[in-house]
């Protein structure tokens, strides 16, 4: 089954092309070179991107079983954030205002400072099978799972923390509210993409109509009809300069996908 997706309005970032995209409804091998996108919240598609795979709705529920929450991979984070809130369920405070599908969620290990969706995963669905959880490899911004994520199974006990919750909700006053990625640089070890960046001027720095942000120098931002190009340029300007003036080579936490050989 193929669906036209618009994803300028689809995509977090509102960069991308209007295309067609394959909706995989059942758990199934796809082939190597689609891209898979769960909410786009994380990447930034050229105008000509591979081929791309989403998962349909048969992925999209949450079923309790005793300590244990199953989730579609395609539901997204904000629901399964409800539902733990409400049936008093911990460690998936985090979830809150963590834009984008379980399986991307999952995929990119998203997290804030020392917590990390990992760290509540019991195991992952793939169509080689389940995966547990210290088979993957968690690390910083990673799974290491290179496969369509179709099924997660996350620890779910008692607890909901509301104070937790609250905290998260403040820490992410400081986002920028244009459309944008989250963070656009992985932090490198002992230090912060954000102070780099603010040091050498990035602060606001414009390309085009894509800019990183003046509330968070870390945030790359569409200011309104912003292009992939602009963006690329802007993201390469920046590595530059950061390994000009400290020699740090600043690894992209987004998703650039290169364009296609037309
Ligand atoms: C305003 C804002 C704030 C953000 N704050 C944070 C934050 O605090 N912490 C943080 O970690 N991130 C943050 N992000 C980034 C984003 O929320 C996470 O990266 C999230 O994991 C993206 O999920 P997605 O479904 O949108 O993934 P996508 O962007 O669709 O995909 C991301 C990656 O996952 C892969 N993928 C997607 N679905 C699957 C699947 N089913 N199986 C296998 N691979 C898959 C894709 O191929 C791609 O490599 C923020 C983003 C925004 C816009």
């Amino acid at each position: 089954m193929q669906k036209i997706v618009d994803f300028s309005k689809y995509s977090s970032i509102k960069i991308g092309p209007k295309v067609r995209a394959n909706i995989v409804n059942q758990i199934c091998d796809i082939p190597k070179d689609w891209l898979i996108i769960g909410g786009c919240n994380n990447t930034l598609l050229p105008p000509n991107p591979p081929p791309i795979a989403m998962l349909g709705e048969e992925f999209s529920f949450i079923k309790k079983d005793g300590d244990f929450l199953h989730v579609g991979a395609a539901t997204s984070g904000g629901r399964v954030l409800s539902f733990a809130r409400k049936n008093n369920l911990k460690g998936f405070e985090i979830l809150q205002k963590l834009p984008g599908l379980i399986g991307g969620i999952v995929k990119m290990n998203a997290g804030l400072k020392e917590w990390e969706i990992g760290k509540i995963v019991k195991k992952v669905r793939t169509k080689s099978g389940w995966i547990e959880r210290d088979k993957i490899g968690f690390k910083y911004r990673d799974s290491g799972i290179d496969e369509l994520i179709f099924e997660v199974v996350f620890e779910a006990k008692s607890g909901f923390d509301e104070e937790l919750f609250k905290m998260f909700k403040n820490l992410r006053k400081n986002q920028p509210n244009e459309p944008s990625c989250g963070s656009c640089f992985k932090n490198p070890p002992n230090d912060f993409a954000g102070r780099l960046l603010e040091e050498s001027g990035f602060r606001g720095k414009r390309i085009g109509n894509v800019a990183f942000s003046q509330k968070h120098a870390n945030f790359l931002v569409n200011l309104g009809g912003g292009t992939y190009d602009e963006a690329v340029e802007l993201i390469e300007l920046a590595k530059d300069e950061v390994f000009k003036r400290f020699g740090v080579r600043l690894e992209e936490e987004i998703l650039v996908v290169k364009k296609t050989m037309i």
